[in-house]
């Protein structure tokens, strides 16, 4: 065994990489390292790339469940972003825009440009994805070293391979037992504190009353809800994503789905003032949402180890953050060695 794992990576000319999670930040890692020559292979335990960009599909159409829309302030993920939109797979959400709280709306529509993924959030990360080798339906349980190789393991006992460099791009609390062959590195990320988002999927047989698509809401356990088919590119339907907040997140983390979301739809006909009741009503737990605060590194690299990790916690929690975070690693890997 010790043989053929030194003689398997003595044979690669470039070092070759494991990601762990096909989420918007190792996508952008993997895509840029497997441009560049590096031997790549990305391993995501979900059915498909995405992440917290994902696109649900439900019996009542398609839901953004997670990351609702992004903006652009960094010249560089601007233009991806241009690219994007070019490919048709991002657009402009060209929305009303309010906040609402126990039933007043105030409308609020300055701000910067928000864009989304086009037919679906998802379509960003199946762009990047479609050029790298992923595997998913893979959860990778161990990183273990083995002669001068890093070995990784499924949570089924699968053997996935040996690797010169091993990046963790997982929600922080993830990423500990994945770098534990790092003990500064894993200190570090164990540091992040990440909360919580229950987010549920509505729909309504007739349109909602309400003159707006998106609302920040305030005095509720919500603190989002938004109109998905008036985003670009959707089917044709009533529907709409409703965010908790981190408290209310918190203190329901255990509850099942089906307790959880009656909940949160009372809340929304509070918040909105409006008598409406939802066909179909679908909870889902995001138990590591968005990190409070992240970190500011832009992306964690152990070189003596060949170990690192990114992530929008590393840099902003945030769709841009995940993408600059990508990008950082990609620059320190790109030119290291074993
Ligand atoms: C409810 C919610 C709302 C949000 N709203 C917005 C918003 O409006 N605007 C915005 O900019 N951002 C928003 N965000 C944040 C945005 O979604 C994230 O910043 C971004 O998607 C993070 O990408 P990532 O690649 O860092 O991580 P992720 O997308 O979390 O990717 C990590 C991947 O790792 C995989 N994984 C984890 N552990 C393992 C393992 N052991 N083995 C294999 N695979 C593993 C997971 O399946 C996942 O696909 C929101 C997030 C949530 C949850």
């Amino acid at each position: 065994m010790a043989s053929s794992i030194s003689s398997d990576l003595s044979s690669s000319r470039f070092p070759r990489v494991a990601v762990i999670g096909a989420g918007l930040a190792g996508l952008t890692l993997a895509r840029i390292l497997t441009e560049m020559g590096l031997s790549v292979r990305v391993f995501d335990k979900g059915r498909s790339p995405a992440g917290r960009m994902s696109t649900r599909h439900e019996a009542g159409g398609s839901f953004d469940h997670g990351a609702q829309y992004f903006t652009a302030r960094d010249e560089g993920f601007q233009r991806q972003v241009e690219t994007w939109v070019e490919q048709g797979v991002a657009a402009e959400w060209r929305a009303r825009f309010g906040t609402l709280e126990n039933g007043t709306l105030t409308p609020r529509n300055e701000g910067p440009v928000r864009y989304v993924g086009v037919p679906g959030m998802s379509a960003l990360a199946q762009s990047f994805a479609s050029r790298v080798d992923v595997r998913c339906g893979v959860r990778v349980e161990h990183v273990r070293r083995e002669h001068e190789a890093w070995v990784l393991t499924s949570d089924t006992g699968q053997a996935l391979g040996a690797f010169h460099a091993v990046v963790a791009a997982v929600p922080a609390p993830q990423a500990v037992p994945l770098l534990a062959g790092s003990p500064e590195l894993s200190a570090r990320v164990a540091g992040v504190r990440m909360e919580p988002c229950w987010s549920v999927m509505a729909s309504f047989d007739a349109p909602v009353p309400l003159p707006v698509d998106g609302a920040f809401i305030h005095g509720s356990p919500l603190s989002w809800a938004a109109r998905d088919n008036s985003k670009p590119g959707r089917p044709e339907g009533e529907r709409w994503v409703l965010h908790a907040t981190p408290e209310f997140s918190r203190e329901h983390l255990e509850d099942t789905p089906e307790a959880v979301a009656p909940l949160l739809v009372e809340a929304f006909r509070r918040a909105a003032g409006v008598d409406v009741r939802p066909g179909r009503a679908v909870a889902h737990r995001w138990r590591y949402a968005q990190a409070e605060p992240s970190l500011t590194e832009g992306a964690l690299f152990d070189d003596k180890r060949g170990l690192g990790a990114c992530g929008d916690w590393c840099s902003g929690s945030r769709v841009e953050g995940a993408y600059l975070s990508g990008m950082a690693l990609s620059r320190r890997i790109v030119f290291w060695r074993p």
